[in-house]
């Protein structure tokens, strides 16, 4: 059974719970104890959760009033854990603000607060419940995501859940956009060029019980096992 790191949360059941339910095991890292490379050696995917904001600084731009910082060391441990990943083509699944981190560490930058930077944006913060869809997000034909969430999808769009307050603003190196919101919110990145690496911005985690998504999921799985 394809053993996959997941980074440490405040909420980890239902992003366990994913990857099992998909024929995962899953490995729980330690911020202070796991060293990136070592991880990335042992391991056979890496997912990356939810949280709090990355350091602006990380990628050259002042914070914005609305920055909240992540634990302290975790921007920069969960950036090495991207990159010794990438360059090792383990499969990597990036959710929320993992996809954020992936891009960071690609040197794109961010939205870092989506209610004042982006004109005409629709509503990203839908909280409860969680599973509740928000907005619809159009899919890039071809895509390793629409490929993943063919039966979800219709007329190129399906509905997703939010709850985010940052997305992407450049785009990192090798990362193409395949799902965007109706504002034009970027809402899923991948890289073609690995053998699985994406991300998305809302939580397909939240589904787990009624399988909406369990495509990425399963997916992610497959791929980290060969
Ligand atoms: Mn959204």
């Amino acid at each position: 059974m394809p053993m996959i790191a997941l980074a440490p949360c405040s909420t980890l059941h239902d992003y366990e719970e994913s990857v099992r339910r998909s024929g995962g095991d899953v490995r729980v890292l330690d911020l202070q104890t796991d060293d990136p490379a070592a991880v990335v050696r042992t391991v056979d995917g890496l997912l990356l959760p939810g949280g709090r904001d990355v350091d602006p600084a990380l990628y050259g731009e002042p914070p914005h009033r609305a920055f909240m910082a992540a634990e302290p060391g975790r921007d920069v441990w969960e950036i090495a854990l991207v990159q010794e990943a990438l360059a090792a083509d383990l499969p990597l699944l990036a959710i929320c603000r993992g996809i954020q981190v992936l891009n960071v560490a690609r040197g794109g930058t961010l939205i870092q607060d989506i209610p004042s930077e982006l004109e005409g944006a629709v509503n990203h913060q839908v909280r409860e419940p969680p599973h509740a869809m928000a907005h619809d997000i159009w899919i890039a034909e071809g895509s390793l995501l629409g490929r993943l969430l063919r039966e979800r999808i219709e007329d190129d769009t399906c509905p997703v859940n939010s709850r985010h307050h940052q997305a992407i603003r450049t785009i990192g190196r090798a990362l193409i956009v395949t799902a965007t919101a109706p504002d034009g919110a970027i809402e899923a990145v991948e890289d073609p060029a690995q053998r699985f690496c994406l991300g998305v911005q809302w939580h397909p985690e939240n589904f787990y019980r009624t399988g909406e998504f369990r495509g990425l999921f399963e997916g992610f799985v497959e791929a980290s096992r060969q």
